[in-house]
């Protein structure tokens, strides 16, 4: 697998024009350039060098990171920083044993998720000649997803697959991270020809980058591109109100603009930023609790502004995050969950 060092000319590529500083969620709130991909890559400069050691004061700027990749959007260089800075956590992993630590507690925690989500029950639709495999992640089976799926004539088989392994990724534990992918090849080597689709912004994105990490390609769609690619037309029992949260991994929004458009009695109202990441990954980093703090609460006062008490989203963990700061002020909910509960 890739290391830091073998990422020397992509660092290097960074021409210090500042343009990631005007999207960062991060550099908006401290104004400084350490929490920022440029000062992140000077620093990493200093690491391949070996002018710099990997100590506690580099790790806290790569932990302050979001992971958003709003930077990387923006970046005219097209530095991918998520990867970077992900390679660059784990130098600090090797030699770490309390990062270990909490790998490991956070490895026993999905675990214990996964096997809990295995005992929700399986497609109904079982004589169609359409037929994909439904990739839940660390959330299961989501019965509404696969609701919708049938209600388009399509079997959903539920095969048990574990996290993806985003959460060890960013962390650095790239082992547990291959581990992850090596059990989603496993389970699929029983299913060779389906086409996959997730219900997770997150989870899409991680299967579509094992072949970066030394897997091959995985064929995996959006459940809402596969939603406008049939045709799927639905209408909600009664009128309801909702906002959207943009999972920054979410890479095509236009399709959920589309089921949003041709959902009848659905009335959208866009907030503001509507797209800004929530912080999860900030989400645990307790010592900076007073820049997360404001993070959350930014986006607590654009999700109350659009007075809709409903929030939709397509990431787990961008629903956990948001449901934990949501006060009862508005409820957070999967856009699947949601549509599965309210369909006519
Ligand atoms: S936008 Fe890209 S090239 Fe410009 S300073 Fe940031 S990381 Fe470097
Ligand atoms: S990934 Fe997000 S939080 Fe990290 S430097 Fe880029 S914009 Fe800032």
């Amino acid at each position: 697998m890739k290391k830091l060092s073998d990422c020397k000319e992509e660092i290097h590529s960074c021409s210090k024009c500042g343009l990631c500083q005007s999207v960062c969620p991060i550099y908006e709130i401290t104004g400084n350039d350490c929490t920022v991909s440029r000062g992140h890559f000077i620093m990493l400069k200093g690491l391949i060098k070996g002018d710099l050691k990997i100590s506690k004061t580099i790790n806290k700027y790569l932990d302050l990171c979001l992971k958003c990749g709003a930077c990387s959007k923006f970046c005219p260089s097209g530095i991918d920083v998520v990867d970077i800075i992900s390679l660059a956590k784990a130098e600090y992993f090797k030699s770490h044993k309390t990062e270990k630590l909490k790998s490991f507690i956070l490895n026993i925690i999905l675990k214990g998720l996964n096997t809990f989500n295995t005992l929700k029950p399986k497609s109904e639709q079982e004589t169609s000649e359409k037929k994909v495999i439904y990739f839940g992640g660390c959330g299961g089976i989501n019965n509404n997803a696969v609701k919708i799926l049938n209600s388009m004539n399509i079997e959903v088989i539920t095969p048990n697959f574990k996290c993806c392994g985003f959460p060890f990724f960013i962390r650095g534990d790239m082992n547990s991270f291959k581990e992850y992918m090596n059990n989603f090849y496993k389970v699929l080597e029983s299913y060779p020809d389906y086409d996959i689709v997730s219900n997770c912004a997150t989870c899409e994105k991680t299967l579509k980058s094992y072949k970066k990490w030394g897997g091959k390609e995985v064929k995996v769609k959006n459940i809402f591109a596969y939603i406008r690619e049939n045709n799927l037309k639905l209408e909600l029992k009664k009128r309801e109100k909702i906002t959207f949260h943009k999972p920054c991994n979410l890479d095509n929004f236009e399709d959920v603009k589309w089921v949003i458009e041709n959902t009848e009695n659905l009335d959208y109202i866009e907030m503001k930023e509507y797209d800004k990441c929530c912080g999860v990954s900030g989400f645990t980093n307790f010592k900076e609790h007073k820049i997360m703090s404001k993070l959350f609460n930014n986006k607590h006062k654009n999700i109350i502004e659009t007075g809709a008490k409903i929030v939709l989203t397509s990431c787990l963990a961008c629903k956990l995050t948001l449901s934990m700061f949501s006060l009862g002020k508005y409820k957070v909910q999967d856009f699947m969950d949601f549509l599965g509960k309210n369909i006519k």
